[in-house]
């Protein structure tokens, strides 16, 4: 019997703290004091957004891209990022996605859930009506009972097939699953890739624009929970009949904000469907 298996190993291990290898150094440490999987100090290289600059897309410093007048068109409320997108992140975002390491979505998720609780702050009546930013008043639904913003629905920006085939999972989705099991929230898909649009990365914005208008549509098979969901808050003799679906759209990265917008309009035909007004809040782990 080795020393491992045997009693001793096990006294050892119920007296000793538990030291696993970190999910980014690998170096073996007491892991996720700050966030799960990753020792302390590769947590501290995380570059969180604490506080956003720019109210509208919530970049970390100076926004020329909210300013352009096309900008007020846009079919999302808000975009809230987690993290800067630096060399680490940009590192690590790489391994999640095309080093097939799913683990990653564990850290990620916790980084979409502070975000998402610090973007409840902000949208919630007291803080949001004498906070530091103006929000049309369309995003606060008076005629709510509670004054806390939530969202009522989480989906997220699709993959091709291609890209599905390639990589065996959606980046996107399997954050925003993570990030509603963790919230509670229901999850679903709602939105397809109606062509294979090419890799980002590697186009400019205007080519990035001409490519994305018609890349997506509404899921074909629209999850018929989501459907549920307005039924049972009632049409009719129900004042709650009014309020706005609140949905929030998951995606890793955020550039030039022409994903979530584009997103966000197919999301927005579903008001003729529903009667009522559709918001869409874009939810990102890492703003450019
Ligand atoms: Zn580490
Ligand atoms: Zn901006």
């Amino acid at each position: 019997m080795s020393e491992a298996t045997g009693i001793f190993g096990a006294l050892r291990r119920l007296l000793s703290p538990r030291l696993e290898s970190c999910l980014v150094c690998g170096r073996s440490a007491r892991l996720g004091a700050s966030l799960p999987l990753l020792c302390e100090s590769c947590a501290a290289r995380v570059p969180r957004i604490a506080r956003p600059r720019c109210p509208i897309c919530g970049r970390a410093h100076g926004c020329p891209d909210c300013l352009r007048p096309e900008a007020a068109l846009r079919a999302f409320v808000m975009n809230r990022s987690a993290v800067v997108y630096d060399a680490v992140m940009r590192a690590w975002i790489a391994e999640y996605k095309y080093g097939a390491r799913e683990r990653f979505a564990e850290p990620f998720s916790i980084l979409l859930e502070q975000t998402y609780r610090r973007m409840q702050l902000e949208l919630s009546k007291p803080f949001a009506e004498s906070g530091p930013f103006a929000f049309p008043r369309s995003v606060f639904d008076s005629s709510r009972r509670s004054s806390a913003w939530s969202a009522d629905w989480i989906t997220w920006v699709p993959v091709s097939a291609e890209r599905l085939e390639e990589r065996g999972f959606n980046q996107a989705e399997l954050l925003g699953r993570r990030l509603a099991g963790r919230l509670r929230l229901p999850a679903g898909e709602l939105l397809a890739r109606s062509v294979h649009t090419g890799k980002q990365s590697f186009k400019t914005r205007a080519q990035r624009l001409q490519n994305l208008d018609g890349a997506f549509c509404l899921a074909p098979n629209l999850d018929p929970r989501f459907f549920k969901q307005w039924d049972s808050i009632g049409s009719g003799k129900d004042p709650r009949g009014s309020f706005p679906i609140r949905i929030l759209l998951i995606d890793d990265i955020y550039t030039t904000g022409t994903t979530a917008a584009v997103c966000a309009s197919v999301l927005k035909t579903l008001e003729i469907g529903f009667g009522r007004p559709v918001l869409v809040y874009s939810l990102t782990l890492a703003r450019s």
